[in-house]
This record gives C-alpha cells, structure tokens and sequence, in this order.
C-alpha cells in the first residue's frame, strides 16, 4: 500500500511542464462546454448560480488532485465518462458513496481546505519511490511568514521536524544560509514553480517529493492566517503533513492520518503522530533507533474486532458512537456507518468524551470528560458550555469523571455510571435521587465492573465494557445476550 502510495507521490507537482500547462489553458474553454452537458443530469440545486459555481468546483479540483487533465481531443461522450470517473476515484479515496456524481457529500469534501499534492498520479508517471538516500538532513527557511513572529515559526517547524525523528531514523539540522535539503518558505499567488496558490482556503501548503533543487522544499501559502492554535491554521500541522511529502510520503485514505490530503485539527499539546504514518515513514526509512519503538493512535476500523467505545448516545433516532476524535454515526434505515470527527459535527466538543446521553423529551444531548459536561442540540453545542457536574447534577466532589450514561424516558431519570457505582438523576425534578449512589451489582446484576459506554434502545439497555456488550432486559435485570461491540455495524 505505501509502495504504491509513494509511486503516486513521485510524478506530483515537481513533474508539471510548462507545455501541459499551456495546453491546459487551451483546452479548458473545450472542457467547461463539455462539462457542462456531462453534468446537466446531476442533482444540482435549481439555483443557477450556485450550479455554475459546483460545475467550475468539481473541473478544478478534479484537475488539480485528480488525473483530469482536458489535454486530449475528447468527444462529448468520452469526456462526460472522463469526469465521471474521476469523480469515482475521488469518492473512492475519500470513502465517500461511489456515485460518480457530484452529490452534496462529494462537493463538500471538495470544498474543505487541504493539501496542494495531488491524491493520484497526474499523468502516469512514474519515476521511483523517491526517498532520501541519507539520514541526516539538513533543513532551512528560507522565507518567513508575518502572520507570526519568527520565533514561532521557528518552534513550530522544529516540533515538525520532530514529529518525524521521533519514529524513524532522520535526523533533521537548521541551516541558515546557502542549500539545504528541504528548503522552506512563505509565498503568496504564483511563485513560478507551476503550482500557484489562490488566496486564503482551498489549497493550504505544497511541497515536492526528495530529490535534488527543488526536491523536498516545502511552500506555505502566505494568503492564509498562520497559527499556533486551534484557529485556523496550524502552521505546526500543516508543515508536519508538508514534511511527510518532501521525506517521500504521498496521501493517505486513512481520515485519521496525519497525511490525509484534507487539513483537520488534531490536538496537539502533546501530539501524537498517527499509526498509519509511523507505518508509511517506517516502510520508506526503517525503524527507529529508540530501544522502544513507537506506536501511534489507529483510526477506529468499523468491523475491528477489537474495537471499543468511549461514549454512545442516540441522536434523534441515529446512534453515535464517540472513539478518540472520532464519531461512528449509523443510522437504523442505513446499513453503512459513517465515520468523521467529532469536531466535523460539533467544532468546538474535546476528543476523548468519556459519557453522553440523549434526553429525548428535552431533544438535547449531554456529553461528559472529566467533570465537565456540554448540552447539545442536534448539531449545534449550546453556549455557555462546558459546565461543572456539581452545581447541575449534584455529584459530590469525588466525582472525577463519569464513565457512562442513559436516560430513561419511562421514569423520566436518568443513570450515570461511575467505577463499580451508579447515580440516578430525576429529569423532572431536577436533583439527584436520596440514597444513591449503589453498588452497580444491585441495580444491575452481571454487569459488575466498570462500565465504558451505555446507550438505551426501545426496553433494552446496551451496555459496553472493552470488547463486550451486553444486552440487558431493565424490566427483569437481568442481561439477555452477550455480543461484540460492533453488533449494529452489518460486520
Ligand atoms: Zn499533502
Ligand atoms: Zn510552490
């Protein structure tokens, strides 16, 4: 998979002629007319305008990160499949529905801001896994940003670099004057290497593969606002991804990955570079020389049988199950199960939430990590949030955390599990239950240790410990069925 990951990379940006180029500029007039005939049958919006502008979305990224080059005589025909296709291996890599049409799914990965390295090999080309025929590299900025200061910069692209020492081999040394490796700078629009940017969004960052001059440097957008935060955007994350390119990594499908084309944040104090691209660096350089080698988090595989959960809840009649930064969303009427981050859905939710209830009749969610809890009403996240457990709930101070949690629409309480004990909360009247907390065993016999996740479904409540899930019957407590955890994923 990385083999091939990396044949992809070698014929990216670094390999655009100008005559491609020019005949593109040719050929796109042809192109927009024959488009627009090969798109007249999709689902569009009625509004013209709008219809316009996903026409014009859907030819450039298909050009920029796909293989849709309009630099061949094409007939209408051939052209609307062309399209067609591309759109299909877009869908494919993006584990989107594989449609071959511009659906509202496709248009909106399309418009998220990401990586300038094309996702396949533009023209076919392929000239080797590039990689670097050495360890120790040299690095050198070239050109700096004025959205931070160049101390920041210079941290940021330091615990970048570091980010990749940690699990190979490299070894990574400024330099301050003549050429480095990796050279790295700040541009705005065209800077005369083929690849122009175009203002703030869209494409974030680009760099070329390991090779000599231009190999391996690294071009940040200066239209964009650099951070060293959470706001947009990370300067620290995006040059982790660029460095990954200029060291010989090419896109990962793996959402998950640092090396996913779309830019995502990720928490990163302290960061924790991604499984998937331990294996990919690893796989081009070797392993590391720490004595331990290191390991990284993995993407939650919905049919893993390993697989646990943090938190489940139901969210007007879907279930979601949180993992990490990760949401597992299924819908009863649909058998797939999409994955996203959580931030994807509720921007300002913490990965890592560790409990979450639906209170039906109040149509509001509430989700728990540490002691603090948030209430969200479907999509959005209330303001004033988060909010300690205490005041609200009643929970004495040595409740740390909750575990799991669920409502029961009947009596109208709610339970929270916490260690070996659970709480019951009155909905109604808004305090907690006199004489509780209880000994889990004696409201909820064989369930007996701690619990990770809870969701209650019709009369049945499902309750998750690791790899286990039991189906208990709450009228007679007593457990029913013991399944896997991933029982409503179709595995
Ligand atoms: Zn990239
Ligand atoms: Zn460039």
């Amino acid at each position: 998979m990385f083999h091939e990951r990396r044949e992809s990379e070698s014929s990216q940006v670094a390999n655009l002629g100008v005559t491609l180029r020019k005949k593109q500029v040719k050929m796109m007039s042809i192109l927009v007319l024959l488009l627009l005939q090969a798109t007249a049958s999709y689902a569009f919006p009625a509004n013209l305008e709008t219809e316009k502008k996903n026409q014009q979305l859907v030819q450039n990224y298909l050009e920029k990160f796909y293989k849709l080059n309009g630099n061949e005589e094409l007939s209408k025909g051939k052209s609307a499949n062309l399209i067609d296709e591309e759109i299909k291996k877009m869908q494919a890599f993006f584990h989107l529905k594989v449609t071959g049409k511009p659906d509202a799914e496709t248009l909106e990965v399309m418009k998220q801001p990401r990586c300038g390295v094309p996702d396949v090999a533009r023209f076919g080309v392929t000239t080797g896994n590039p990689k670097w025929d050495k360890t120790e590299i040299t690095y050198r900025i070239v050109k700096y940003t004025r959205h931070l200061s160049k101390a920041d910069v210079d941290m940021a692209i330091k615990k970048a670099f570091q980010v990749w020492s940690k699990v190979s081999p490299l070894t990574f040394t400024k330099v301050w004057k003549e050429e480095a490796d990796i050279m790295i700078s700040f541009f705005s629009g065209d800077h005369y290497d083929n690849s122009p940017f175009y203002g703030p969004d869209g494409v974030l960052a680009h760099a070329f593969p390991p090779g000599k001059l231009i190999g391996g440097d690294i071009h940040f957008d200066e239209d964009e606002t650099w951070t060293k935060s959470h706001l947009n955007y990370n300067l620290f994350l995006v040059a982790a991804h660029e460095i990954g390119h200029a060291l010989g990594l090419a896109h990962s499908q793996d959402i998950g990955a640092l090396m996913s084309p779309v830019y995502s944040y990720m928490d990163i104090d302290p960061f924790k570079l991604p499984q998937d691209d331990i294996d990919g660096i690893q796989k081009i350089y070797g392993p590391s020389k720490s004595p331990i080698q290191p390991i990284g988090p993995e993407t939650p595989q919905q049919c893993d049988p390993m697989l646990k959960f943090d938190a489940i809840f139901t969210l007007r009649g879907e279930i979601m199950f949180f993992k990490d930064r990760f949401l597992m969303r299924k819908h009863p009427s649909n058998p797939e199960v999409d994955l996203h981050f959580i931030s994807a859905l509720w921007a300002s939710l913490p990965s890592g939430i560790e409990a979450a209830y639906e209170n039906s009749d109040r149509d509001e969610v509430f989700v728990f990590k540490g002691n603090r809890y948030w209430v969200l009403k479907g999509f959005d996240v209330m303001p004033g949030y988060p909010k300690e457990i205490y005041e609200t709930f009643g929970f004495p101070k040595t409740v740390k955390r909750i575990d799991a949690a669920f409502y029961d629409e009947i009596t109208g309480k709610t339970y929270f599990f916490v260690g070996q004990k659970y709480w019951r909360y009155n909905e109604n009247k808004q305090s907690m239950d006199p004489n509780f907390p209880q000994p889990l065993a004696f409201g909820f016999p064989g369930i007996g240790k701690k619990v990770d996740a809870v969701f209650k479904d019709q009369d049945s409540v499902y309750f998750f410990q690791g790899t286990r899930q039991y189906k208990f019957d709450y009228e007679k407590k007593r457990v029913l069925t013991l399944l896997k955890t991933n029982s409503w994923f179709n595995c």
